[in-house]
């Protein structure tokens, strides 16, 4: 068939009212034919922008030339040496942001989908089981590393391929940071996709030992002094929940989204077989705009709830991926934008009953540039429901830091490090990703883990 070079291959996805029911992968992906007919649009330009707009500059225009000659194990390999997780980012990176929000395609037709295709190479590279390729010589040195998310697995990957001995330290009983315990299956699937990534990582010589809680179970300051670990690398994430300290939070049904995802994405509280189950509301709030928001609304829907997201401005405001968006709203999200919770309603034995909720303007824009939502007097009203979902944020849990000597953070609990190179404050010690930036995305976490990876490799070669 001839290919529309200005119109991407459509992507197949599950049937909305099929998949609101199910906790099954929306999008379905492309196979070898649309795959193929998708690379063909590639322009291969010689100064290629989309890699300028890659957090981790993948050769983006070589993978997918390779991918159109039909050599699926070339383009893998050139994706690996930049990524560790392509089958993650080709899920959840927010590409029409960063490559494909550059890519020349899109100035006059439709950007090249370069996520699908990176996708479909790493899929289709881990059926037919190939793996990335490690070291060829080792380096007598240990590095540690602090927590299995992106950025822990990235630096951990790429200090691997380069010879060094590395374990990571992960405090959960899984691997994988928000990627196990946030992102939901429908997005992206664990056992299918993130498990495998991170058994590519393990197939490099990584090490990775879970239930150990670094600043408890033991201090970066022993693993370099007692445990002969010449360079650390921290990279813990912002697990730590906002509230927003209204009347009421302290009810019966009321979550932070983490613990509500957490709950059903780690502890599979959705199968009627948990041992931790978690409530199935009927009616739910979920309060915020971001993709947690849009993960947690759409995990309720799941599990038979009626969903009302509630965000203080308005839909182009939406701090989510447009995609998530539209999928949420395809699949019966109610989105009441321009109110905010003022209090939420109790029963007599304390369980959630209401949301009151005030409605908001968009007043003069703020530092962000963004316009700031500004109350209308007098406009209160109730939303009936019996859980509400709090999705504001997370910041840094400030165990690390405080367990931790010379450890320099920022006033938002942030460890201060250098973009660069990661470096921190303490010598020896690195950090990177949402530990450092805050709640951020997967390829930003990643993009620092290899930052600190070539600072940690700098710093250890010049000691
Ligand atoms: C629900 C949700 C949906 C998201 N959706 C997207 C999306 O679609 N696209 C996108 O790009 N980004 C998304 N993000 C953001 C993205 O997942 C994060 O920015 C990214 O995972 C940060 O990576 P990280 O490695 O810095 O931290 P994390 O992924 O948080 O990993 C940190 C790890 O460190 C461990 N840890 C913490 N403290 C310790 C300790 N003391 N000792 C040992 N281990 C410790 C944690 O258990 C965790 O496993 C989402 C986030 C959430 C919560």
């Amino acid at each position: 068939m001839a290919v529309d070079v200005w119109k991407r291959i459509p992507v197949r996805e599950q049937d909305p009212k099929v998949r609101a029911t199910n906790f099954e992968e929306v999008c379905l992906g492309y196979n070898k034919e649309e795959a193929e007919d998708e690379a063909t649009r590639c322009l291969n330009c010689p100064n290629p922008q989309c890699v300028k707009g890659c957090p981790v500059s993948i050769n983006i225009p070589k993978f997918i030339m390779e991918l159109k000659e039909g050599n699926v194990e070339k383009a893998y390999q050139t994706i690996s040496e930049s990524s560790a997780l392509p089958a993650v980012c080709g899920r959840v990176c927010p590409q029409e942001s960063q490559c494909e929000g550059k890519c020349v395609r899109g100035i006059k037709g439709e950007a090249v989908s370069i996520g699908k295709l990176e996708r479909y190479v790493a899929d289709t590279a881990r059926e037919m089981g190939i793996k990335p390729q490690g070291a060829t010589e080792k380096k007598n040195k240990k590095v540690a590393v602090i927590g299995s998310g992106p950025a822990g697995l990235t630096c951990a990957g790429d200090l691997a391929r380069i010879g060094y001995d590395v374990t990571i330290f992960e405090a959960l009983h899984e691997a994988g940071g928000v990627l196990v315990y946030g992102i939901p299956e429908f997005r992206l699937p664990k056992e299918a996709v993130v498990k495998k990534e991170i058994e590519n990582v393990k197939s490099l010589g990584v090490k990775i030992e879970k239930d150990v809680v670094i600043g408890k179970s033991v201090t970066i300051d022993s693993l370099m002094k007692d445990e002969g670990f010449e360079a650390v690398f921290i990279g813990s994430g912002a697990g730590l929940p906002r509230f927003m300290n209204i009347p009421g939070e302290q009810a019966l049904g009321v979550f932070s989204a983490n613990e509500f995802l957490t709950r059903s994405n780690l502890m599979k509280a959705f199968s009627s077989d948990s041992t931790t189950p978690i409530m199935h509301p009927k009616k739910c709030v979920v309060v915020g705009g971001g993709n947690v928001a849009m993960d947690a609304a759409r995990t309720a829907l799941r599990l038979g709830s009626e969903v009302h997201i509630v965000y203080r401005r308005g839909e182009e405001e939406l701090p989510a991926r447009k995609e998530e968006v539209e999928h949420a709203k395809q699949e019966g999200i109610i989105f009441d934008l321009l109110c905010n919770p003022v209090e939420i309603l109790e029963d007599e034995n304390g369980w959630v009953k209401g949301c009151k909720c005030i409605r908001m303007e968009l007043g003069e824009p703020d530092e962000s540039g963004r316009r700031s939502p500004v109350e209308v007097a007098g406009s209160e009203f109730e939303i009936e429901c019996d859980a509400v979902i709090m999705s504001l944020g997370t910041s840094p849990n400030p165990l690390i830091s405080s367990t931790t000597d010379g450890l320099e953070i920022n006033r938002r609990k942030c460890i201060v490090a250098d973009e660069n190179n990661g470096q921190t404050s303490k010598d020896g010690v690195f950090a990177g990703g949402d530990a450092v930036t805050g709640a951020a995305t997967v390829i930003l976490a990643m993009g620092a883990g290899k930052a600190a990876a070539k600072g940690i490799d700098e710093y250890l070669s010049s000691k």
